[in-house]
């Protein structure tokens, strides 16, 4: 099994743990919680006890969602808990490493420097339009390189990897890396989601969220979506109780199907708007270069990016600039808003434009 190839010796002798029953049709004193009758009956919030160490309704709504059995799913507090949970789970401190493809998320790097892991770079370029080497990445990992995080579609370059390009990797790190396809964005993508293919390989880690085209960013709601024996291993690093009853109650309400028809439609109109957006931007003169982006962002370059970043906040637009930050000089991202948003953002561009 390849998951115990590759996770740490210590997590492999961790147990899963155990709650006391939690019926609700017994006395229930054996998990030292207040009793129901302890608050007065109006302001009783109905949290007294404690939520399932694992939320199983949340855990199988949500395998419904993504198309894969609920042994194949961990949910996860957002993906960023999957990503500090799969590093916890496999490397070694000062001794494994993980592999990421800059400019990406920085949470990969960030976990796995608390964890004392290496992060070893194989940087994409914009005058290849940030596309991944793949012979690059393959030689670039060493005997411990035990996760390689491929974001789908990358935040921030808006461009996606073949399913292809990710069967080549995992394919060829079989048994001794952990691909992790995170796909945050790919609900806006109109591509295929690799969650199909955690069956076919050991080596397979999905990460999904709830948090983008759901719109539950607030609820920290995520999920690591593979193959049974990877997930039954990574879960045990998992805290117990770690979702709270509020949490669940709001994710399954987000989930129902009249919910679920609601983000369809927001998802047509985000991507409608990165369109409208993308042919606004390449207009402008205060724009060097916009990237197609598959996600609900998009990543441009700006003639000067100092000025026109302190001109949109003068009118309270907030986007993301990068500085000097390497691979992305000069570049900034917007986030697609509602329509009325974006109207704002390309009015006061075209303002600047017109002001310098
Ligand atoms: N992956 C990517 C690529 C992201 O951009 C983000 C958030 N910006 C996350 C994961 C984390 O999202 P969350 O924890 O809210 O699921």
């Amino acid at each position: 099994m390849t998951a115990n190839k590759i996770v740490r010796k210590e997590v492999l002798s961790l147990r899963t743990l155990t709650t006391g029953a939690q019926d609700n049709h017994s006395i229930r004193l054996n998990a030292n919680e207040a009793p129901d009758s302890h608050r007065a009956s109006d302001d009783n919030l109905g949290l007294n006890r404690y939520p399932e160490v694992r939320p199983s309704e949340l855990r199988s709504r949500m395998a419904q969602l993504y198309g894969v059995s609920s042994t194949n799913l961990m949910v996860t507090r957002g993906s960023s808990e999957g990503i500090d949970v799969l590093i916890r789970a496999c490397c070694r401190a000062n001794q494994d490493n993980v592999l990421v493809l800059p400019p990406t998320f920085e949470l990969y790097r960030f976990f796995a420097q608390l964890q004392g892991a290496a992060a070893i770079s194989v940087p994409l370029h914009a005058e290849d339009d940030f596309a991944i080497d793949i012979d690059a990445v393959l030689a670039a990992c060493t005997d411990n390189t035990k996760l390689i995080f491929i974001c789908r579609p990358n935040n921030p370059t808006g461009n996606i990897v073949s399913h292809d390009d990710i069967t080549r990797i995992v394919e060829a790190r079989r048994d001794r890396s952990i691909v992790v396809v995170d796909e945050a964005y790919i609900e806006f993508s109109g591509e295929k989601s690799v969650v199909s293919e955690v069956a076919a390989h050991e080596n397979l880690v999905v990460l999904r969220t709830l948090s983008k085209a759901y719109a539950l960013a607030g609820a920290r709601c995520g999920a690591a979506i593979a193959n049974e024996s990877t997930i039954d291993v990574i879960s045990r690093v998992l805290p117990p109780f770690s979702f709270s009853t509020p949490v669940i109650d709001s994710a399954l309400k987000a989930l129902t199907d009249e919910r679920l028809a609601g983000s369809e439609r927001c998802i047509a109109e985000i991507v409608a708007e990165r369109k409208r957006i993308f042919d606004e931007l390449s207009s402008l003169r205060c724009i060097d270069k916009v990237w197609p982006s598959y996600g609900n962002f998009l990543l441009f370059r700006l003639a000067d990016q100092a000025s026109v970043l302190d001109f949109l906040k003068s009118e309270r637009i907030l986007i993301l600039g990068y500085g000097e930050q390497p691979g992305l000089k000069d570049c900034a991202r917007l986030t697609v808003g509602s329509r009325a948003e974006n109207d704002a953002l390309i009015n006061a561009l075209k303002e600047y434009g017109h002001a310098t």
